[in-house]
């Protein structure tokens, strides 16, 4: 019978499969305490076990290539760590020694107890990690129960499947897709999770949060699943069948008018010009930039680089992977931004503060950079040093004073005369910006610009601090507004004062990539965004139907509306006032 499951939607678009469960539970775990006699043969049975799953890793961190290899072999060296760990390997033999467990039970308890560890822990981020625990446990316990089962998940089946799990390992993603999986539900995770990212990179729909997902599915139910609206039809009828139809009808028919923006301008329908460009956290998404055309990197977030290693990247490992950056966008302007730790991105080098009481409102982005000067000094170098390889501007994150500002361009200035001193070949200036993401920094621009070349706009900041709403937690889902009065307001403040200020502005938060709000945009006076590459043809098409003029108009309107559904039912008004230039007629002539 139909029946509708819900989630959160963490990459788009729908696939329509068959489920195929996976979860940790479904391994046999015998709990029958061992004799004394087989002891030393199962902690044997584990060594084994643990070695299999290491000698799986390294084999799929050999295989992998293409754009994204990079970073999904950083997941499995963090996989094959946990496997290495002295602590993670004496604790399943002492478990298995002195409290005659067998193996399998072994591995479920120590999974038990790291996962409580990481579930207590209060940063969403740090939580986010007890996936990996659960990815190399599953691993281990797979090795286990293969020696007696025959070869159970294989992988060779996995055409036209739709992964059902608890969660999934960035590094399983890669061969998973290239195995025939389409899509993945999974009960816990978040839209934030690196695995959720690298769905979006890959374009595989992926909901996550749907808690009754594996109690309710059983292998081979047919599955249509939309990223989108975070939602997974079981059974699916003849109607949602046809949605699901129609919807594909769609993505062809758009995927051939987009292929077309690739090369094209981007203005408004009557001319205004708007430059697209793209955030960048990985090699992958500057491949990807160049291929949709983008105007250049207005976002590198450099923390990424410093994620899931034991110790901070040196001077010249950050240099060659911001020059590489520079490179790859052959001549176009780059943003990077200095290190953004803290709150939702913890490194694992140890460099952010634990147990601060209320790390989003604590030491993050330039308030650590400034407290650990050294930090700071090798970042700035090493970005100073890609300055003779193109356009290169600097970036700083939450800024909230700005005195922030002037010490860090004294310390660009020292680490430049240094670099010069040192024969390094610098540019002769630079240029330095400001993350816009707290309200007493957007507040305060008029007496800070001064300080500032240019200005990017973090929205995704902005809208939790400004309403008070943790971006992280599911629960306050609707108060997370990006369209609030107070929101708007300040947007329509920013950009307004970098105007007058003549003041280069790029907004780079998730917003700038969703066309329900590019009108809007366009309409408080914006005209340079930063988003994912992948969403670049899609903005740039929705630009090229805006009438500039028209919707500028209707901005008072806009900042004085106070109620939620008024504010929606006006930017609906500016949307609808779009329409595309041409109708492409060769285009709707696809059968249905
Ligand atoms: C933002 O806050 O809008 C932003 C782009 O930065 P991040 O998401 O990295 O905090
Ligand atoms: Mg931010």
């Amino acid at each position: 019978m139909r029946l509708i499951l819900e989630g959160n939607g963490a990459s788009r678009g729908m696939a329509l499969g068959r489920a195929r469960l996976e979860q940790p539970s479904r391994f046999l775990v015998d709990e029958t305490p061992l004799e004394q006699a087989e002891v030393d043969a199962e902690v044997q049975r584990i060594d084994e076990a643990l070695a299999t799953a290491r000698g799986e890793l390294k084999a799929l961190r050999d295989k992998l290539e293409g754009p994204l290899a990079r970073e999904v072999a950083e997941f499995i060296d963090a996989h094959s760590l946990i496997l290495e760990d002295p602590v993670f390997i004496h604790g399943l033999h002492e478990l298995i020694r002195t409290g005659r467990y067998h193996a399998s039970a072994a591995l479920k308890m120590q999974r038990e107890s790291l996962v409580a560890v990481f579930e207590a822990m209060d940063d969403p981020y740090l939580r986010s990690r007890r996936e990996d625990i659960e990815h190399v446990i599953g691993r281990v316990q797979g090795a286990l129960s293969r020696e007696s089962s025959v070869e159970e998940r294989k992988i060779a089946s996995r055409v036209g499947e739709i992964l059902v799990s608890d969660t999934v390992a960035p590094s399983e993603l890669v061969p998973l897709a290239e195995h025939g999986v389409l899509g993945f539900v999974l009960t816990a995770g978040s839209t934030l999770s690196h695995s959720a990212i690298l769905a979006r990179s890959l374009r595989l729909p992926m909901v996550v949060g749907s808690h009754d997902a594996l109690s309710h599915l059983q292998d081979g139910d047919l599955l249509l699943i939309d990223g989108d609206e975070g939602r997974i039809i079981v059974h699916p009828t003849a109607q949602d069948l046809a949605g699901y139809r129609h919807w594909q009808r769609e993505v062809v028919q758009q995927d051939k008018r987009r292929a077309r923006l690739r090369d094209a301008d981007t203005r408004t329908r009557d001319g205004v010009p708007v430059q697209l460009y793209a955030n960048a956290e990985m090699s992958g998404d500057v491949a990807q930039a160049r291929a949709y055309g983008a105007a250049g990197i207005g976002l590198y977030r450099t923390e990424f680089l410093f994620l899931q290693r034991k110790d901070a990247p040196g001077e010249e490992e950050q240099f060659l992977a911001y020059r590489d950056l520079v490179l790859g966008m052959g001549g176009l302007p780059v943003t990077i931004r200095t290190l953004d730790l803290g709150a939702d991105k913890v490194d694992s080098a140890g460099l952010v503060l634990q147990d601060e009481p209320n790390p989003a409102l604590g030491v993050r982005g330039v308030r650590l950079s400034l407290r650990t000067p050294q930090l700071m000094h090798t970042q700035l170098r090493a970005i100073l040093r890609t300055t003779s390889y193109g356009p290169v501007r600097i970036l700083v994150p939450m800024v909230s004073a700005t005195e922030e500002m002037i010490t860090v361009r004294r310390m660009v200035t020292e680490c430049a005369m240094q670099l010069r001193s040192e024969g390094h070949p610098i540019a002769d200036s630079f240029e330095i910006g400001a993350m816009i993401e707290v309200p007493a920094a957007a507040i305060a621009l008029p007496s800070m610009i001064r300080k500032l070349d240019f200005v990017s706009i973090g929205t995704n900041d902005l809208v939790q601090y400004t309403l008070a709403v943790d971006r992280n937690n599911n629960e306050l889902g609707a108060l997370y507004d990006p369209l609030h009065p107070a929101v708007l307001r300040l947007l329509a403040h920013i950009i307004a004062v970098c105007k007058r200020a003549r003041r280069p502005v790029t907004l780079c938060g998730e917003i700038a990539g969703d066309v329900h709000f590019t009108a809007m945009l366009i309409a408080l006076g914006l005209t340079e965004f930063s988003m994912h590459p992948g969403l670049l043809l899609e903005v740039r098409e929705a630009v090229n139907a805006i009438d500039a003029e028209a919707v500028r108009k209707v901005a008072p309107v806009l900042l004085r509306a106070s109620g939620r559904e008024s504010i929606r039912k006006v930017v609906e008004r500016m949307r609808a006032q779009s329409r595309p230039i041409v109708e492409n007629t060769d285009l709707v002539s696809i059968p249905p």
